[in-house]
This record gives structure tokens, sequence and C-alpha cells, in this order.
């Protein structure tokens, strides 16, 4: 599969790696638009949250701590989460993520 989410957790692209563990990884967006711009990527590929099943329930909530976890690591007091989902709302990569902005 020609996804480069994928490929940036199965180490074949480089990336600028903040977090990982057994289910996500979190890097530095490329093309930061806040001065903090962190993406969560679960390593398990899901296209959208179009596309989440009941059994992903725990992994979005996981999503959520982990986001919880890296902002309490890197002393954000405030924060902004966001998941696009589909091209109208700005997805560009079909492999379920979400932004974490600070620093505004
Ligand atoms: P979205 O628009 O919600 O699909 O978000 C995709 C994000 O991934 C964008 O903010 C891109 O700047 C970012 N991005 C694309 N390629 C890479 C990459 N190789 N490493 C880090 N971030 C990336
Ligand atoms: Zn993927």
């Amino acid at each position: 599969m020609d996804c480069i989410f994928c490929k940036i957790i199965n180490k074949e692209e480089p990336s600028d790696f903040i977090y990982e563990n057994d289910n996500f990884i979190v890097i530095k967006d490329i093309k930061p638009s806040a001065p903090v711009h962190l993406l969560i990527i679960p390593k398990k590929h899901i296209d959208s949250v179009k596309h989440l099943e009941p059994e992903d329930k725990d992994l979005m909530g996981e999503m959520v701590l982990c986001a919880q976890k890296v902002a309490k690591e890197k002393n954000l007091k405030d924060y902004r989460l966001r998941i696009n989902v589909g091209r109208g709302a700005g997805q560009i990569i079909d492999h379920l993520h979400m932004h974490l902005f600070s620093g505004f």
C-alpha cells in the first residue's frame, strides 16, 4: 500500500518522531500551521473517521490520551485537537490522524 504514514511508521520514510508506543506514533507536521503542530497517528491503517468500526472504539480513546500525554510532556497549557474527515474538510492523507496545535 502506498501510504506515506504507513511508510513513516515502518521507518521506510524519515520523519521527526516525538513519541511512539505500541499503537501510535507522534511526529512533527512537515508543514506546520502553528508554532507547535504535531500529528498523532495510529499504527493501524484506517483511511478516515468514516472507516472506523465499533472495534476501534478503544483506539480512538487512546488517541486522545496519547495527545494529552505528549501535551503534558511538552508543557503545553492550551492546545487544539483536530481531525479532518474527507477532502472537502481538508483531509489530504488517507490514514487516520489527529492534529495537535499549540503555541498560538
Ligand atoms: P490532513 O490534511 O488532515 O490529511 O493532514 C495531513 C498533514 O500531514 C498535513 O498537515 C501535512 O503537512 C502533513 N504531512 C504530509 N506529509 C508529511 C510527512 N512526510 N511528514 C510529516 N507530516 C506530513
Ligand atoms: Zn497508512
